[in-house]
């Protein structure tokens, strides 16, 4: 039965023109969709609208309350040891406010350079690089270097990039909340110039801003392909549609909600054919903070989801990942898997992740993996230019597109058409354990979040 299917699916992908018309459409017409704006709900009804007319059996919204942002004027000045301007960025979540304080530099922001520099800490602004740490056995996200700052006492908090280029990179300061402290960004270039300011005194800093927090509703977009006897039990498949406002946000995820509606229309056909039910979801609201997928595995976290896939940074490229998130029992299935369907360049691994869509069910006990795929041309850094201002359409090559939406595809149509797939869920505490295992309890409370089970 697959390889018929297969052929279909792959034919019809590589011959659309639909996934990258419908990205161009999304970030011309509906802007960078940020969490909590106008644009973003208009966009989630301009989604709908798509998984209809891919095949789907319906396709609705579904609101949730959150807290949202605008951004206004930021600035940063140093006062000392001379005057002058900085250009800096404001990151989601830094409140209003003004505040002058003398500069920590903590660099990469190893965990002992914040232990080293705890007292120091107190009442200053922290200035950390978005670098992963070297000689750290993980990588260490934006949530945590900012939430240990906090936590020392900091009064302000600076994400300096780690690489050339002239890019300040955004990234919300908290999940779905107020910053407790000013946090904004600079480029790698001025936090060199503030550096070298500090060879020749201490360096005193003023950051002053009038950014809105403001409460509001963001809307998840929700489509199904219902499979003909068996509509209970079903599976989940999604990447988030919003993005950062100073960007297009074209590769994230614009491209990973491309792949989500090219999959849908590539199964729509096959649909006589399911034995499990397929939600497709564009998430709103993954850069504020996941509440998107909050919202949605909340609401949902009684019906019998048996796979959850995220899709957040697919379609970008050639190299291609499958990342279960705390159920390494599976991985020989899904080799086996992408050994069968001729994928062998599929990267499968476990290794759990707090910091995208998948995460909220993970927590949750939800078998849950993403797949993503790593863009070509990169600025060198870890997010490439996800988050600045250039992750724009001109990075977009279609046939990653068509790629990644027909792994997704055929790999959805196994997972929904098997009699017992060998997905199975787990007690929320033993997810907990393992994530206490891989010292991420501490992670999640520097960043305010519960350890799931707790
Ligand atoms: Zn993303």
């Amino acid at each position: 039965m697959y390889e018929n299917v297969d052929r279909q699916i792959l034919g019809d992908l590589y011959l659309s023109r639909q996934g990258m018309e419908f990205l161009t459409q999304l970030v011309e017409d509906y802007g960078p969709r940020f969490g909590g704006s106008d644009e973003e709900r208009a966009a989630a009804a301009f989604i709908v609208d798509k998984f209809r007319s891919a095949g789907a059996d319906d396709a609705w919204t579904e609101s949730f309350e959150c807290t949202s942002w605008k951004r206004n004027t930021t600035e940063l000045q140093s006062t000392s040891p001379q005057a002058r301007d900085l250009d800096c960025i404001a990151l989601p979540y830094c409140p209003p406010g003004e505040i002058e304080a003398p500069l920590v530099y903590l660099g990469d922001g190893h965990p002992q350079a914040y232990e080293e520099n705890m007292t120091a800490m107190k009442d200053a602004i922290v200035m950390v690089t978005t670098a992963t740490p070297k000689f750290y056995h993980r990588t260490m996200h934006r949530g945590e270097k900012l939430g240990r700052a906090v936590e020392a006492g900091a009064a302000g908090f600076i994400w300096m990039r780690g690489e050339p280029g002239g890019l300040p990179e955004t990234g919300s300061a908290r999940f779905g909340r107020a910053c407790e402290i000013p946090a904004i960004s600079v480029s790698y270039e001025t936090g060199h110039e503030i550096l070298r300011m500090a060879s020749n005194g201490d360096v005193r800093l003023k950051i002053s801003s009038d950014n809105e927090i403001f409460e509001t509703e963001s809307l998840n977009a929700v489509a199904e392909l219902r499979a003909p006897e068996n509509d209970a039990e079903h599976l989940v498949v999604g990447a988030h549609y919003d993005g950062h406002d100073i960007s297009q946000s074209a590769a994230d995820d614009g491209a990973g909600t491309a792949v989500v509606l090219e999959a849908l229309r590539a199964l729509a056909p096959h649909r006589d054919k399911l034995k499990r039910t397929i939600r497709f979801v564009g998430f709103a609201q993954e850069e504020m903070g996941l509440m998107g997928a909050e919202d949605y595995a909340q609401e949902h976290s009684s019906d019998p989801i048996r796979f959850m896939l995220n899709l957040d940074g697919a379609g970008r490229g050639e190299n291609v990942s499958f990342i279960l998130q705390g159920w390494p029992e599976t991985m020989k299935y899904f080799r086996q898997m992408n050994k069968d369907m001729f994928e062998t360049d599929i990267a499968v691994g476990d290794s759990p992740s707090l910091y995208s869509d998948m995460y909220p069910f993970s927590a949750r006990g939800i078998p849950s993996a993403t797949l993503r795929s790593t863009p070509q041309a990169s600025s060198g850094a870890p997010r490439g230019y996800g988050h600045t201002y250039w992750d724009s359409l001109d990075k977009i090559n279609p046939r990653y597109i068509q790629a990644d939406a027909a792994r997704v595809a055929r790999l959805l149509f196994r997972l929904a058409t098997e009699e017992d797939p060998p997905l199975k869920r787990k007690d929320p505490a033993e997810i907990g354990e393992q994530l206490t295992e891989m010292g991420f309890d501490k992670v999640l409370r520097y960043e305010g979040r519960p350890v799931p089970g707790e």
